[in-house]
């Protein structure tokens, strides 16, 4: 019978990814001590913002789709231990023309790997999902296996689980440092330095602080939600509004149905991610011209909200290059494991990018991750 060696394991970082991480370490019977900053959850980091989106009919490519259905196994698995409801598989569209590559995408994945899905002429859209403003040549494609999130609900979730399994947690905890030893390795805060035998780094926005991670492997860039009235609350809430990607000639964003009983959320895709110096450059205020560029989205694409945002609000995210995640072993010492640069799609990924981050702390390796997230790719200096 073979045995497997349990660790003293930090995970450095506790949003969606810290807090998954710890779950799935602690559930394998590490011993586990999670620091982060702030409390958790927080809403300074990546993990927080009201709504998140699930979707399977990923518009990312066929690479993700084994991850994304474990994930919605997960997730499903941490909903029926914790008892919180934390997602609502209210169904997700992906509206454009069916010639943009992303709906083509979309399409593709769909039908590659044979997950349900219908396409909707623009006439059947106006019939079915009135909330939706489509050109004659436009397209709706419905994936029922999407939803959408409550995420500061989730990291509580997650977190939970993890305590219920032995991980402690270390609130207002700056790391200040990662130091590899011979036999161990030191975290130091600004109270004490604590040896343990591996460190798993989900630091986010702040991932070029700490274990040889660069900018150019992971820079924090700003990301602006905007919330609009719906006229019709109950047309826009998540049992008849989907969650949607959204591609025109003259806007791209994703779209929240009202949780909140009053107003739809919509990020833009259309306009950049701010990349900011440091994560604690983010601007709470946003440039009136950035606003009403939503708001013209918003007037011309959701006849059903009104067009004056009654809120709108900064974010921050680790972006990488590639827009995808860097999962595995530092370079600096292969004892750490890097979790970061997420770039706008952690929150789905989550439960199988701790399980990721999990294997290689347990085994060296991962069967389940994917090549796309290798962090030798991006080796531009330490990692
Ligand atoms: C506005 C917005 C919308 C998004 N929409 C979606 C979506 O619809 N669907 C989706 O799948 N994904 C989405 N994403 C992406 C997803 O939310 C993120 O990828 C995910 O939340 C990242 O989680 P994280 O744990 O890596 O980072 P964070 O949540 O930022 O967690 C990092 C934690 O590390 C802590 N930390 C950092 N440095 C230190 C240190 N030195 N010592 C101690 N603690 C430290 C921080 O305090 C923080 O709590 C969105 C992101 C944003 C910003």
């Amino acid at each position: 019978m073979s045995e497997r060696s349990t660790s003293r394991v930090a995970v450095i970082g506790a949003g969606i990814i810290g807090t998954m991480t710890a779950w799935q370490l602690a559930a394998r019977g590490h011993q586990v001590t999670v620091y982060d900053q702030w409390n958790v959850p927080n809403d300074r980091g990546a993990s927080a913002g009201e709504s998140r989106i699930f979707r399977t009919a990923y518009k990312e490519g066929g690479d993700y789709i084994p991850l994304l259905r474990a994930s919605l196994e997960k997730w499903d698995e941490l909903e029926q231990s914790s008892g919180r409801k934390v997602l609502d598989m209210c169904g997700g569209l992906t509206l454009g023309r069916p010639d943009h590559p992303d709906v083509e995408t979309v399409i593709g994945t769909a039908v590659d790997h044979d997950l349900e899905h219908r396409i909707l002429d623009a006439t059947e859209m106006a019939r079915e999902y009135p909330q939706f403003a489509l050109d004659p040549d436009e397209i709706g494609v419905f994936d029922p296996a999407s939803g959408i999130f409550r995420p500061e609900l989730a990291v509580i979730a997650a977190r939970d689980e993890s305590v219920r399994h032995g991980a402690e947690y270390r609130p207002y905890t700056p790391v200040l440092n990662i130091r590899p030893l011979a036999e161990r390795i030191m975290v130091d805060t600004a109270d004490d330095a604590v040896a343990y035998d591996k460190v798993v780094v989900a630091t986010g926005p702040w991932a070029h602080r700490l274990a040889g991670v660069t900018r150019q492997q992971v820079h924090p860039a700003r990301l602006v939600a905007g919330w609009f009235a719906a006229e019709d609350v109950p047309l826009h809430s998540p049992d008849r509004m989907p969650i949607s990607i959204r591609r025109h000639d003259e806007a791209g964003f994703s779209c929240f149905p009202a949780v909140d009983g009053v107003a739809v959320k919509i990020l833009p895709h259309h306009l950049p991610w701010l990349p900011l110096d440091e994560p604690e450059d983010l601007p709470r205020l946003i440039e009136p011209e950035f606003v009403r560029a939503i708001e013209r989205a918003v007037e011309r694409l959701l006849p059903g909200l009104d067009p004056s945002a009654l809120r709108v609000s900064s974010w921050i995210e680790g972006v990488s290059p590639d827009g995808a995640p860097l999962m595995g072993p530092s370079s600096l010492d292969p004892r750490i494991t890097l979790a970061v640069g997420m770039s706008g799609q952690g929150f789905k990924l989550a439960p199988m990018l701790g399980s990721i981050a999990a294997d290689y702390v347990t085994d060296g390796a991962s069967a389940d991750t994917i090549d796309l997230f290798d962090v030798a790719r991006l080796q531009g200096g330490a990692a």
